[in-house]
């Protein structure tokens, strides 16, 4: 992840939904006969998935979300719309989150081409523009009892699925730090000012000392908390608070690059 967005956030934000929102669920929450069907070929790239829970009226509060499902014989019939949904446009399978009856959240396996299901994609966003966003719309779409997530009931479902993703950016935003901190490097090296390279002069270097010191302390961290994952140790509250803390470091690191190029020069994530 550090090094996908090293070269693009868009790149980085399609690989966190691929691996964090659509096959960790599915081999966390699915039956296995769904991790056969889907996971090889979710984990090869021949298909690509889409995690839709954000709704047009429920962001940050998805529990409030409206898209439901009611029983009916051996399928569940779904109804209901999700938004700013990242690869919904060219995902061959959606993991959706929604309603039952008894107002409990459920997960489900939706295949593109099912009757009353559409995707279409969301135009003119002002940044991350690498990467596809769209809606989900679905009418009275019969999803079958076997793409059902059997056991998983609640927020819990997608809320661990969101912290999976948030470690990866965690990565992800060390990445675009050491674009800014790379090309800050090139530029001192080449811009000659004073008949020197800037980068000769102990002001400039006293910068980026500082740089690749809060990238690797950042590195180091997150590098913990991927060993403490592993032990099935690091907790929400770890994954959020690292990953917000990396996050301000890559922007003070793009200001501090700032300083040295004379204007901005924002990794691909905070470009566009
Ligand atoms: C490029 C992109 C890709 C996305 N991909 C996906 C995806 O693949 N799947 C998916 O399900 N969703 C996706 N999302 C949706 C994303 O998760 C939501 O945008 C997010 O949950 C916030 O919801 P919202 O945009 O409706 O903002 P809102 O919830 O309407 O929030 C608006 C503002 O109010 C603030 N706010 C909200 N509640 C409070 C509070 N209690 N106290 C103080 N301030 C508050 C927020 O911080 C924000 O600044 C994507 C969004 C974007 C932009």
């Amino acid at each position: 992840m550090q090094e996908l967005e090293r070269g693009d956030s868009g790149i980085r934000s399609m690989a966190s939904v691929q691996g964090s929102l659509v096959m960790f669920p599915i081999f966390k929450y699915g039956t296995e006969e769904q991790k056969r069907k889907y996971l090889p070929k979710l984990g090869s790239g021949e298909f690509i998935g889409c995690f839709g829970l954000t709704e047009p009226n429920h962001g940050s509060n998805p529990n409030g979300m409206e898209t439901n499902i009611r029983e009916d014989g051996d399928a569940y019939i779904l109804n209901g719309a999700k938004m700013w949904i990242t690869n919904s446009p060219v995902a061959d399978i959606a993991v959706v989150w929604a309603k039952d009856e008894e107002g409990q959240i459920r997960g489900m396996i939706v295949e593109k081409g099912t009757p009353g299901f559409s995707a279409p994609e969301i135009h003119g966003k002002w940044s991350l523009r690498a990467s596809v966003t769209g809606e989900l719309v679905f009418e009275d779409v019969r999803v079958p009892k076997n793409n059902m997530f059997p056991e998983i009931r609640g927020l819990k479902g997608p809320l661990s699925c969101l912290s999976k993703a948030r470690y990866g950016i965690a990565w992800g935003a060390i990445g675009a730090a050491l674009d800014c901190y790379d090309s800050a490097l090139r530029y001192s090296q080449e811009r000659i000012q004073f008949d020197r390279p800037i980068g000769g002069f102990q002001l400039t270097q006293k910068k980026l000392a500082e740089m690749i010191t809060e990238i690797t302390k950042a590195q180091l961290l997150t590098f913990r908390l991927g060993q403490l994952a592993n032990e099935h140790r690091a907790t929400p509250a770890q994954i959020s608070m690292a990953k917000r803390s990396n996050v301000l470091m890559a922007l003070d690191i793009a200001r501090e690059a700032r300083q040295i190029h004379g204007v901005w020069v924002l990794p691909m994530s905070f470009r566009r």
